[in-house]
């Protein structure tokens, strides 16, 4: 089989309200924005995947994506990962390209990615995540429609300015909720976006100590990315000083960071992001090295429903997988606006598990009227 084509779609689809991501203090996201990609095959067998995209960054990796992998055969997946691998040295995001690769294979084979990763039993726990920093009366709020919906667990940002509103938000939600829920809280503290639009905390370890020793009594699930990314003594020591489960990775790239992540004691729970840290061939090795060291492994989804069917293909074929993250902040990111690209949207289903797509590849369809109505062509 021979790549022959690959097609690349910017698209800026509209949300329905504005969202305030955690990540980025004080900046208003108005859409969904992705680099979505067909890579086409003399078989006639189309493989998807998407990126993260705002602005014109996009050009310049298209330009190279095509060179690169016209003419290859997709399904050789560890020979085009040397080769996304290449672009990523030289300054390209693109290791979200070899998850088309695996699409188009499973496609060939007539069976789910999971599958070919070695199956799990295809269902697993979902978690609703949270985006924005809230007040806790709101936040109590949103707790009771996701309960209504199945979920039984979910995860709230922690990133004000002051230590005792990160508190108020998690003490209001255990109050609320009583003992049979989990809650998970995001410092959101690993790769720090700073516009300079408003005032964000910078966490150090003390402020992570601090934090943890309180909210070990609210009995807290995970503390995720407390510091950041690559402060692997930081997080070790951290890890070393508390009960709760430290969570992160999602900013991580390529085996060796994960390595040193898993060698030096910095986590609990690994949370690779397959369109991130390099395809869903390397999380299925970074999920290995997490085995062998008795961990937990929870990949980050908050991208767009094509990064997030990516990622569920790898939870389900991993026995160390406790929870799906379920991208969810009514009124703006919502289910219809993150997975517009696709033709049916995720849901969690009423007893707050996600059921992996069972068809080939990926297991879903692109809404290409939606793409093209929302998108550019590259
Ligand atoms: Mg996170």
């Amino acid at each position: 089989m021979k790549i022959t084509e690959i097609d690349f779609y910017l698209c800026h689809y509209p949300l329905p309200a504005p969202f305030m991501p955690s990540w980025i203090p004080g900046f208003p996201q108005h859409n969904n924005s992705c680099l979505i990609t067909v890579v086409k095959t003399d078989e006639g067998i189309e493989g998807y995947s998407a990126m993260v995209g705002f602005l014109d960054e996009s050009r310049g990796l298209v330009g190279m994506m095509r060179p690169f992998l016209v003419g290859r055969d997709p399904t050789r997946i560890e020979n085009i990962v040397q080769v996304i691998r290449s672009a990523h040295y030289l300054g390209y995001k693109a290791f979200f390209m070899e998850v088309a690769m695996w699409d188009i294979l499973g496609k060939k084979a007539g069976l789910p990615i999971y599958k070919l990763l070695g199956g799990g039993d295809g269902r697993i726990k979902a978690y609703a995540s949270s985006g924005e920093i809230q007040e806790p009366k709101k936040r109590v709020e949103y707790i009771k429609e996701i309960q209504k919906m199945g979920f039984r667990a979910a995860k709230l940002r922690i990133r004000s300015m002051e230590f005792e509103k990160d508190i108020a938000v998690v003490e209001a939600v255990r109050n609320a909720v009583g003992d049979d829920f989990d809650i998970m809280v995001d410092a959101n503290q690993g790769w720090p976006i700073h516009l300079g639009l408003v005032e964000w905390p910078r966490w150090d370890l003390k402020r992570a100590m601090r934090t943890a020793a309180v909210l070990e009594d609210l009995d807290v699930r995970w503390i995720e990315e407390p510091l950041f990314k690559h402060d692997y003594d930081g997080m070790a020591a951290l890890r070393a000083s508390t009960t709760i489960p430290i969570a992160g990775g999602e900013f991580n790239t390529d085996l060796y960071e994960f390595r040193d992540l898993i060698g030096g004691g910095c986590l609990d729970i690994v949370q690779p992001d397959v369109t991130l840290a390099g395809g869903i061939l390397m999380g299925k090795k970074i999920a290995g090295m997490a085995e062998a060291a008795n961990l937990q492994f929870s990949p980050h989804t908050w991208t767009n429903g094509l990064g997030f069917a990516a990622n569920l293909q790898l939870m389900g074929s991993v026995h160390i997988c406790p929870y799906c993250e379920f991208p969810f902040e009514p009124p703006g990111w919502v289910p219809e606006a993150r997975d517009f690209m696709l033709k049916e949207p995720f849901t969690v289903g009423k007893d707050g598990y996600i059921t992996v797509p069972d068809k080939p590849g990926l297991g879903v369809e692109l809404d290409m009227e939606k793409i093209l109505a929302h998108g550019e062509k590259l």
